[in-house]
């Protein structure tokens, strides 16, 4: 079974080589939901029995990985020499330095890798992290399910 927990945060970002207003300084409300699949637990003296994750862990664990670490941030690519240098020299900005141009495509697979491992048969349940499906705005999505996909 499939169950999907989701988290929001603001961020900004620039992707640099846009050929619209994309390569201009912005910020997004990012939302992104977080689907974990496995067996329900059926240890009936644990707290997850009948779950196939307790809610409550999954927001733990996203709030921690992800929202604390993007939330008010400016994600920047590491090749933006401009950003690098303007974040290097100010003080205040919560700069997030990746190695990838920080499209919803590369920022959803960024999560997912950051995350799956937490994830990773918790119950013997099979437990996996399924998918992350993240919006950019309230009408554009990726969906990245790992590296099959
Ligand atoms: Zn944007």
């Amino acid at each position: 079974m499939k169950i999907t927990k989701i988290i929001q945060w603001d961020m900004g970002h620039r992707i640099l080589n846009h050929r619209s207003v994309c390569k201009g300084l912005h910020g997004h409300r990012y939302k992104a939901e977080i689907t974990v699949e496995g067996d329900l637990v059926n240890a009936s003296s644990t707290s997850e029995y009948g779950m196939v994750m307790d809610f409550a862990d999954i927001k733990k664990i996203a709030k921690k990985e992800v929202h604390d670490k993007l939330d008010h941030g400016f994600m920047v690519w590491d090749k933006d020499e401009e950003l690098i240098n303007f974040f290097k020299n100010s003080g205040g900005h919560k700069m997030v330095k990746v190695t990838f141009t920080s499209t919803a495509e590369n920022v959803a697979k960024y999560i997912f890798e950051n995350i799956s491992k937490k994830f990773e048969d918790k119950y013997g349940t099979g437990l996996k992290l399924s998918s992350v499906k993240l919006w950019e705005t309230p009408t554009s999505y990726v969906v990245y399910e790992g590296r099959s996909c």
